[in-house]
This record gives C-alpha cells, sequence and structure tokens, in this order.
C-alpha cells in the first residue's frame, strides 16, 4: 500500500477504534459460548420469524431463465413496498421512489455519496450508531456531531440550529434511536423541519435529512410512530428488515425518496448510479423475489416489550438506572462505577456480555440488547444484582 493510502485507511480506522478495539478483546470472543449471556448486539438468539424460511425457499427456485440474472430495483419488491409505506404512512409512494439496497450500511452510503461533495458537514446525533462517523468520512464529508439532549435524549434542536452552517449539506436522524430507545415527538420534528429549511434558505443549496427507520417497526406499548421524512421535503427514508425479521446477515433494505423531494427524476437517476459503485449495493435477487412474502413478517414484539419489561424491573430493583426505551431492542444503562469499560469487562468475567458506553460516545453507560432470549436474561439477573454491590476497581 502507498503511504497515503494507508494513512487513509488509518484514519478512517480510528474513528470506529473504540468499537473495534472491544470487539476483539480476548473476553468477547467468549461470548459465542453455551453459558454465555449475550447482550451486546442485535442478534438472533431465537426463531426465525415463522414463514421466514419458507418464503426463501420458494424464491430459490427458478421461475424463468432470468431468475438469477443481475438485479436492480426490481418491479415486485419496489411495488410491495411502495404499497406498504403508502398504507402505513397516509400518503402515496410509488414504486420508482424506491430505492432498494442491501440493508442499511449500504443506503447510508448511497445517499451519502449522492449528496455529499468532498468537504460538505454531515450532522449526526450523539450517543450515535457506531459507523456514522467513519461512513461519512469515506464519502468524502466532513462529520459534525451533536450532543441529544442529556436527560431525555431527545434531538436537542437548539444545538442543531448552531451546528447549521453554510456547508452542512446533510443531517443523519435515527428514530426510533439506538442506543437510547427515544422515539423522537412529532413536535421536535417539526421543530427539526423549520431549522433545516431555515439552513437550507440560508446558504441556497438543500440539506438533506437522512432518516435512518431500521427500527420504525419496533416500537413498544402500541406507541405512535412519527417519521421524521413526514414533516420535510427533502427527506430520504432508510430502512433495513434485519431488525424487524432479526435476519441481519440476510442483507435487505431500501431508500424511499420522500414524494415531495424536489427534482426527484435527477435525484433517482443519481442514486441508481450511486447504488452501482456502491459494490452494486441491490438486493440479491432471491431476496428481492421473497419480499412480497416476508414484508408483512416480524418477530414477536409484544414478546420483546415483555423482556424489555423484565429486564427493566430486574435491574432497577437491583439498583440500576435504566432508560426505559419506547422502541428499539436496547436498553441503555447507567454504570454502577465510573470506568464503563471495567464494568463491562467484569460482566463478561461471568459470562455476561454488553456494550460500553464509550464505544458510542457515551462513557459511563452500556447498552444491553433484549435479542437475548429469555433463559439468558434470567441466568445474567444474579449477576447483575451482584455487580451493583460490589464497589468499583481502585
Ligand atoms: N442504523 C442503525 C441505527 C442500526 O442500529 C443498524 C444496525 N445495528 C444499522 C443502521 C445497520 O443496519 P443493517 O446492518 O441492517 O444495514
Amino acid at each position: 500500500m502507498t503511504p497515503a493510502a494507508s494513512r487513509r485507511i488509518g484514519s478512517l480506522a480510528a474513528s470506529i477504534s473504540g468499537f473495534m478495539d472491544f470487539l476483539t478483546l480476548p473476553h468477547m470472543q467468549r461470548r459465542f459460548g453455551p453459558a454465555s449471556c449475550d447482550f451486546v448486539f442485535g442478534n438472533p438468539h431465537e426463531p426465525v420469524p415463522s414463514g421466514y424460511v419458507e418464503a426463501l425457499q420458494k424464491a430459490l427456485v427458478p421461475q424463468d431463465k432470468n431468475w438469477f440474472a443481475y438485479k436492480l430495483n426490481e418491479p415486485e419488491a419496489t411495488s410491495v413496498v411502495a404499497g406498504s409505506l403508502s398504507r402505513q404512512r397516509g400518503r402515496r409512494f410509488t414504486a420508482d421512489q424506491i430505492v432498494m439496497t442491501n440493508g442499511t450500511f449500504a443506503g447510508l452510503s448511497i445517499v451519502l455519496n449522492t449528496f455529499v461533495d468532498p468537504g460538505d458537514e454531515v450532522i449526526y446525533i450523539s450517543p450515535p450508531w457506531f459507523f456514522y462517523e467513519v461512513l461519512i468520512l469515506a464519502a468524502g464529508g466532513v462529520p459534525v456531531r451533536v450532543d441529544a439532549d442529556r436527560t431525555t435524549f431527545d434531538l436537542d434542536v437548539e444545538a442543531i440550529a448552531s451546528a447549521v452552517s453554510e456547508r452542512t449539506r446533510a443531517i443523519i436522524v435515527n428514530s426510533p434511536n439506538n442506543p437510547t430507545g427515544v422515539v423522537y415527538p412529532a413536535a421536535t420534528l417539526q421543530q427539526l423541519a423549520r431549522v433545516l429549511r431555515a439552513g437550507s434558505d440560508k446558504s441556497g443549496r438543500p440539506i438533506y435529512l437522512f432518516s435512518d427507520e431500521a427500527y420504525n417497526h419496533i416500537v413498544f406499548d402500541g406507541g405512535a410512530y412519527p417519521s421524521p421524512t413526514d414533516y420535510y421535503d427533502q427527506s430520504l427514508l432508510l430502512y433495513t428488515y434485519g431488525k424487524t425479521l432479526l435476519t441481519p446477515g440476510e442483507r435487505l433494505g431500501y431508500i424511499a425518496v420522500s414524494p415531495t423531494m424536489p427534482d426527484l427524476p435527477e435525484v433517482l437517476g443519481a442514486l441508481f448510479i450511486a447504488q452501482a459503485i456502491t459494490g452494486w449495493a441491490f438486493p440479491v435477487a432471491s431476496l428481492q423475489h421473497a419480499l412480497a412474502d416476508i414484508e408483512d413478517l416480524s418477530i414477536d414484539i409484544a414478546h420483546l416489550q415483555g423482556k424489555r419489561d423484565r429486564m427493566l424491573t430486574g435491574l432497577r430493583e437491583a439498583g440500576y438506572q435504566v432508560n426505559k426505551p419506547e422502541g428499539t431492542f436496547y436498553l441503555l444503562v447507567r454504570c454502577p462505577w465510573p470506568d464503563d469499560l471495567a464494568f463491562c469487562l467484569a460482566l463478561a468475567e461471568q459470562d455476561v456480555f454488553v456494550l460500553p458506553g464509550s464505544t458510542f460516545e457515551l462513557p459511563g453507560y452500556c447498552r444491553i440488547s433484549l435479542t437475548a432470549n429469555d433463559e439468558m436474561i434470567e441466568r445474567s439477573m444474579p449477576v447483575f444484582r451482584r455487580l451493583r454491590s460490589r464497589p468499583a476497581p481502585e
């Protein structure tokens, strides 16, 4: 590699080093053992939703000679998505506004590669999903971090307004939010839209809203889900099936371009090129064929909510300070020790694996994924109780 290439990759790696370093700790390798209680990621620990395997099996049987040919935004998939979104959102999406992706990793790269010019600023909210910063950097953008309100974890719209500059090209908003579990209320999203409109007017260039809605079907207590895209014209909705179906290894998702997007044909053409050059980011043929049969499947949200309640009550009874998530599958817990990494390693010593907040810009906290099964939750409780009463190491 040339020195310049090494430096470039090195600086990208540095922006996710906290996360990567934690994952590669020897402790973390033990989390795949039979006795472990694995709360680290949104990975499946229970059977896949019923009907999923059959849908994929059916989609693998060729029905014509083009079955496994190169696939683009296939009408059999985009029309299902458009119909489903139109029903959920109460406004009309058409199939040509749906850009198929192999998940939101690719979806974010596509929108960043499409809209961000070198040196453009992209705002993201902290604590963030780990990969926002590095994806912005990889697309030649300048990441601008804005903290969420540290009490409610709602968007701090005033702080966003102060961060908007002449160079702001986009903002990434994630609701329901990983890791806080907050669903941003409609009133906040309306204020955000006003700030983005004012910023666009001032600079004479649109600020795009990338709405990461990976968890938009995972909302608890029958709560409403206001989509950030409902309040702002220059919006792109990014969705992945990896959460609702809990099948993150089967890469399938989409970008829905807001029906109100100005210059729609030009934007769609640009996204199409970005799909191709972002590593042919169209989903594989079989998943596009299967989409009609899996669109309405889901993990059992009531069961997930039960696990949330069990953990929330158990941890609070043990003396932990825990945020009650309105959506997603994460619990944000205040660590009883100032050093979250030390606390997470002490849990790992006893086969309970959680993610330290310092890997997602929130030192002093840890994140628990509720995709663990009931048995893991029950087995972990005595460990959490014991460690709560153990003093922090000197
Ligand atoms: N956005 C958020 C907020 C996420 O939590 C994740 C996955 N953990 C992604 C995007 C990426 O989703 P996928 O792997 O399905 O592309």
